[in-house]
């Protein structure tokens, strides 16, 4: 059986629920999974992945202890792992961590890299992904001794697959010194991580002020969304840019994308048109997102909004809400 490693991400000490599309890629019946954490919880999530299909979970420590966030020293360990394994192939999130690690890792093995896949086949070693703003989607089969692939987070829906898993202790050696990480600060935005979410719910030049976006997030609130923006909203500085949404912003994947005052450049398509189900709401019945969403509502979303809200939680009652979020 092939080996293929899957590169792990906690986030507030919580396994990302993405993990779990990323290790669904990578399955097979002819594959052996090897799921690597740097940061001393392998036993804590043993039964989650296992509940997914992992069977070998390298905990990886350094003789100092837990692994403190480095991109240097945990590609290099990764790398270590990955060499005293034997694994050649190796799945992560395109995230910004992701985004750290994998590139560093492909260049020090001299592997071919793809980021951002939205299909993969780990026989062939080919995968999609969308290229020029989303207008195309590019077949690349990957060529090399070591192979390292992006996923694009959301882009494979989780599958369960429960089997025995294994913990197995993997010690590297000292933290490099060549990059020091001197603070680790708190990103601007509240609430569910972007690439996390299974419904966004984004605002455009059509929310004309940072105080108005409060609507969505009290809408995000209560069917337990995150809240993301266009370029426009973001320039404007109503909101911070780690919500943008985009061809220079985040690229998502939720099941249920929600556009408010948005108009549907293709820049903005570039990072959300994979999404499951998408709903617009724009007072412009010829605005361009007509023509690339599954519901459009021709509404002002000043007024819209605030009634979905209310009549949601109407519906659901507040006790069900709390406990849902
Ligand atoms: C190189 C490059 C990269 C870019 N990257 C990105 C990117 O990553 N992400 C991104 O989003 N853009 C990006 N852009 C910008 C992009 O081209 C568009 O300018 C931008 O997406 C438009 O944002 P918008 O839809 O919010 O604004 P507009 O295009 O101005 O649309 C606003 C919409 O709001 C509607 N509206 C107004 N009032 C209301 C109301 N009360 N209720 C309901 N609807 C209302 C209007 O009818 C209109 O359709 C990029 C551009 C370039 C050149």
């Amino acid at each position: 059986m092939e080996k293929i490693g899957i590169l792990i991400e906690i986030k507030d000490g919580e396994l990302k629920k993405t993990n779990f599309g990323v290790i669904a890629a990578a399955r097979d019946d002819c594959h052996e999974l090897y799921a690597f954490l740097l940061d001393g919880s392998g036993a804590e999530f043993k039964s989650h992945l296992a509940y997914y299909g992992v069977q070998k979970i390298i905990d990886i420590s350094s003789t100092e202890g837990p692994l403190e966030w480095n991109p240097v020293s945990w590609s290099i360990a990764i790398i270590h792992a990955m060499e005293h394994l034997g694994i050649n192939t190796l799945l992560g999130l395109t995230s910004s961590q992701g985004k750290e690690l994998l590139p560093r890792i492909a260049a020090y093995l001299d592997a071919p890299l793809v980021m951002d896949c939205t299909d993969i086949n780990l026989t062939e070693h080919t995968v999609n992904k969308s290229q020029f703003s989303g207008k195309t989607i590019a077949t690349i089969k990957a060529n090399g001794l070591s192979y390292i692939y992006g996923i694009r987070p959301n882009a494979f829906e989780e599958k369960p697959a429960p089997c025995e898993a294994e913990v197995i202790p993997y010690q590297t050696g000292p933290e490099s010194e060549g990059l020091i990480v001197k603070e680790i600060k708190q990103g601007a935005s509240k609430g569910i991580d972007l690439s996390e979410a299974d419904i966004i719910i984004s605002g455009g030049r059509g929310m004309k002020s940072s105080e108005n976006f409060r609507i969505l997030f009290e809408f995000a609130d209560v069917i337990g969304a995150a809240v993301g923006a266009s370029r426009v909203a973001v320039d404007a500085e109503w909101v911070p840019y780690s919500m943008q949404v985009g061809q220079t912003g985040a690229t998502v994947s939720p099941k249920v994308y929600i556009a408010c005052g948005i108009s549907g450049s293709v820049q903005h398509f570039a990072g959300m048109k994979t999404s499951g189900l998408i709903v617009a709401v724009n007072t412009d019945p010829e605005a361009n997102i007509t023509k690339n969403c599954d519901y459009y509502i021709v509404s002002d979303l000043f007024e819209i909004v605030p009634i979905l809200t209310r009549q949601i939680k109407e519906i659901v009652g507040e006790d069900q809400l709390t406990g849902t979020k």
